[in-house]
């Protein structure tokens, strides 16, 4: 029976010992290999590894709190992430586009609950056509979000992570228009100050990278005052 969940090892970033031994406990129960650290500092590295397969990560951590992680992990990782939460008020933002959290549980919780969430995520992801949330094509540009790559009329694009996640924000709302703000927010994941010219001259970079020839046009626009869209 626990055989089921035996391959995957949950990644638990939560600085109170108990409350991380509980979930280690119950996971364990139904065959899960877990891994645990007490604070946030080595989270991301752990993650980038590749051995571990899940993340529970508390919001509140020292060294690195878990929005800043998962952000952090998002710019090259779909790998799952529930976040445990007392602060209800961050909720949409967890689950958004901004961080990137598959799901979330309000704490104090029950560990039972936890466990339960974490193989519904699993489920989901198992039972989800492949490719079909991974791949968006938008005219002749292609992303595959999961290997991170970007493809334009079926040639491969380097781009940076950031050059990645900006093209990744506009071609998901095609036509609707980004400011630069909102773009540097989604693009960063620390609070870095850059100034709108930096998001000017990724766009310009990518423009550039996506030209193949002169009867596409252009598919990012600049709109005065505001910002870009994708159209
Ligand atoms: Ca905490």
């Amino acid at each position: 029976m626990s055989s089921t969940y035996s391959n995957i090892t949950v990644l638990i970033v939560e600085d109170e010992q108990k409350i991380a031994q509980i979930l280690v406990d119950f996971l364990s129960l139904d065959g899960f290999k877990t891994r645990v650290l007490h604070d946030g500092a080595d989270a991301v590295d752990v993650i980038k590894s590749g051995e571990v397969d899940f993340a529970i990560l508390d919001l509140m951590l020292p060294h690195k709190d878990g929005l800043t992680i998962c952000k952090e992990v998002r710019q090259f990782s779909t790998i799952p992430i529930l976040m445990l939460t007392a602060r209800v008020e961050e909720i949409d933002r967890l689950i958004g586009l901004e961080f990137g959290a598959d799901d979330y549980v309000c704490k104090p919780f029950s560990a039972r609950e936890v466990v339960a969430r974490v193989k519904t995520i699993i489920r989901r992801i198992e039972t989800e056509p492949q490719n079909k949330e991974s791949v968006m094509t938008y005219k002749h540009v292609q992303l595959n979000i999961n290997r991170f790559k970007c493809y334009s009329a079926n040639v491969e694009i380097d781009l940076t992570p950031v050059e990645f996640r900006l093209l990744h924000s506009l071609l998901k709302r095609p036509g609707v228009v980004h400011s630069r703000d909102n773009l540097m927010q989604l693009c960063y994941s620390d609070d870095r100050i850059v100034s709108a010219r930096t998001i000017d001259s990724h766009i310009k970079n990518i423009r550039a990278k996506l030209a193949v020839d002169e009867i596409n046009g252009e598919l990012i626009h600049a709109i005065y005052g505001v910002g870009y869209k994708m159209e």
